[in-house]
């Protein structure tokens, strides 16, 4: 990667140097090492993109410049598909993520029901900020999208020198359980129904849109009960037009309609774990279905 020495190797005024000074090449491709190297132009403007994107995460965009900036360094933005598994039980934890624009869903087991739901108000993998360095739960990829990632070592050598990440975390973390035991409360006493609206505005709101994908699979999954009782809980909200579900594509027609039929836990869950609005609600990285 030392970006300096490679002009050396092409022909001096030949046309890959003069288009290189003229700004129109963005990398190169260097068949000795197979790496690819940005030019500084290019590398400055994914620096920017990610800063940006970075402000789009409410924790992230909490923090004082300096320590913004610090952070920076070691985060990068990828692309999370639908159905990633970010994070298993018992298994170290390789990478936190901020997310941007996608929805994460922690799950205890592979079959058990979501006990929490993390969009860009938050982020995953913050048990290393308790010290605990191994997941308690599967983290999986709910909505496609964004989010800033960190290595675990990284995280580990910065966290410590960032006194308003540490707040912004603990807080976060607190909050975190308190979503928690709401949603086991919820699973335990609520009525499919009522589950399936909270969990359908508790997403929308995450990945702030009122339209997103979602398999009948994946639902089941996240309110453990069987397929086909998901369809006995959206039927009667379609029939009532507060949403549309077409081929998983799930639309929130009447969202004031939804707010009704769902239960408490919603607003109690906000109201744990408010969401905050930040500068940039469009980032404009990377998204996908
Ligand atoms: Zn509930």
């Amino acid at each position: 990667m030392r970006l300096k020495n490679l002009p050396l190797r092409l022909a001096k005024g030949g046309p890959e140097q003069q288009a290189i000074e003229a700004g129109e090449i963005d990398a190169i491709i260097d068949h000795a090492s197979s790496n690819v190297i940005l030019l500084p132009a290019a590398r400055r403007a994914l620096q920017e993109a990610a800063h940006e994107a970075s402000k789009a995460n409410s924790l992230l965009a909490a923090l004082p410049p300096a320590e913004h900036q610090r952070l920076l360094a070691g985060l990068e933005p990828v692309t999370l598909k639908f159905g990633e598994v970010l994070q298993e039980p018992g298994v170290p934890i390789r990478y936190v993520y901020f997310p941007v624009d996608c929805a994460i869903s922690l799950v205890t087991t592979i079959e058990g029901p979501e006990v929490g739901l993390v969009g860009y108000e938050g982020a995953v993998g913050i048990s290393l900020a308790l010290g605990v360095d191994v997941s308690s739960v599967r983290a999986l990829v709910q909505a496609t999208g964004t989010a800033m990632r960190m290595t675990a070592a990284h995280f580990d050598k910065t966290f410590h020198q960032c006194p308003a990440l540490q707040r912004e975390l603990y807080r976060y973390a607190d909050a975190k359980l308190a979503m928690a035991r709401q949603i086991v409360a919820c699973n335990c006493f609520h009525a499919v129904e009522a589950r399936l609206a909270r969990w359908l505005l508790m997403t929308s709101d995450r990945v702030r849109s009122e339209e997103f994908f979602l398999t009948q699979a994946f639902l089941a999954e996240m309110l453990g009960v069987r397929r086909a009782t998901v369809n006995e809980a959206a039927g009667p909200l379609q029939r009532r037009k507060l949403i549309t579900y077409t081929h998983g594509r799930i639309r929130i027609v009447d969202r004031k309609g939804l707010e009704a039929t769902a239960c408490g836990c919603y607003t109690r869950i906000a109201l744990n774990a408010p969401l905050r609005r930040s500068s940039s609600a469009s980032p404009g990285l990377a998204s996908s279905p």
